[in-house]
């Protein structure tokens, strides 16, 4: 197949290009390199099935250029993490909707699969313990900024969905919840690679609030498998997939099994919301998935422990430092 893989030198997209790579496929990534980096392509730059295109998914005769020989669009390009969609809402609406209407509507021009990533950020703050696909959105109000990029993705849902329906496009939509790994950065929030960050520069962990909000946290690749077979899957066609992990863990016991792992002497440090991200900033106190549906259609959920993926991380960010040391 010739995919086409929109944000390909993001956190994701590069381990996503990798393993269709790897797969046998042919791969042309379309990256802006703003949050993305060529750095993560380093391993396959030269790669003679990879091609790779530097340029905005705004810009629309860039967009036709790259979808034009392709048989499936895998588009993860986005403006993502909570911190960089608080700083700048106007980027995050810009570039979040018009693209992917422009690109859903090349897509069926030419039959192409299509991929959409969404994010868990559609549920909003609703009160469910467990969330599956057909819940409520609870969105904060629009004079708070972290919504844009939740209500920016749910339209790209309903667009999405909407081709499908009209156009019989063959789209999938993933839910991701929080996905970690080698090559995430903390720059845009992303609390484990800051968590590590921290952790190996001696301490302490800036933990914001009391620390009791709750996440689950899934290998990338693990979730690149998934993304995958639910694009080889044809029944899931038109479907809505939570992809993450189902084990909950507070950000406090997070911090601290990173500390077992780095250096018990470490300390926390509880950091009130309002000092992290400015006094109009809403957090979600708890993000668990029901990932049933995903299993269901494809067999398969990611199921590595916190455990095994700090350790991951930790070996990653570690490598890191001696190359830079050296
Ligand atoms: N967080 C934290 N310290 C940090 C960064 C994040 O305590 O340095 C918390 C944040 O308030 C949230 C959770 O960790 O409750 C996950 O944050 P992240 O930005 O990774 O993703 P989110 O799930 O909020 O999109």
């Amino acid at each position: 197949m010739r995919c086409l893989v929109t944000g390909g030198a993001g956190f994701i997209g590069s381990h996503l290009t990798e393993r269709l790579l790897a797969l046998g496929h042919d791969v042309t990534v379309l990256d802006n390199l703003s949050t993305g980096q060529r750095d993560n392509l380093a391993a396959i730059e030269g790669h003679e099935r990879l091609k790779i295109m530097v340029g905005s998914i705004t810009d629309q005769l860039f967009l036709s250029e790259a979808v034009r020989d392709v048989d499936a669009i895998y588009h993860l390009a986005a403006a993502v993490g909570v911190k960089l969609v608080a700083d700048d809402p106007v980027l995050t609406i810009e570039t979040n909707i018009f693209p992917t209407e422009w690109l859903l509507r090349l897509a069926v021009q030419r039959g192409q699969r299509f991929f959409l990533a969404s994010t868990s950020e559609v549920y909003g703050k609703n009160p469910k313990e467990q969330w599956t696909e057909e819940d409520d959105l609870h969105l904060g109000p629009t004079s708070r900024p972290r919504w844009a990029y939740g209500c920016s993705k749910a339209i790209d849902e309903f667009l999405a969905l909407a081709y499908h329906r009209k156009y019989d496009l063959p789209v999938v939509v993933g839910r991701f919840f929080n996905v970690v790994g080698p090559r995430q950065v903390g720059n845009y929030g992303m609390v484990v690679p800051r968590f590590v960050d921290q952790a190996l520069d001696g301490g302490p962990l800036h933990v914001y609030d009391d620390g009791s909000q709750v996440r689950c946290f899934a290998h990338v690749r693990e979730v690149v498998d998934c993304i995958i077979g639910l694009v080889d899957t044809p029944a899931a066609a038109g479907g809505i997939y939570n992809i993450g992990s189902d084990q909950p863990v507070s950000i406090r016991e997070l911090a601290e099994a990173v500390i077992e792992r780095v250096d018990p002497s470490i300390e926390i440090d509880y950091t009130p919301y309002s000092v992290a991200y400015g006094s109009d900033f809403e957090d979600v106190r708890r993000r668990v998935p029901d990932v049933s549906h995903l299993e269901q259609a494809i067999g398969r959920r990611p199921r590595m422990t916190l455990g095994e993926i700090l350790d991951d991380v930790i070996r990653w960010k570690r490598a890191l430092r001696n190359d830079a040391k050296n």
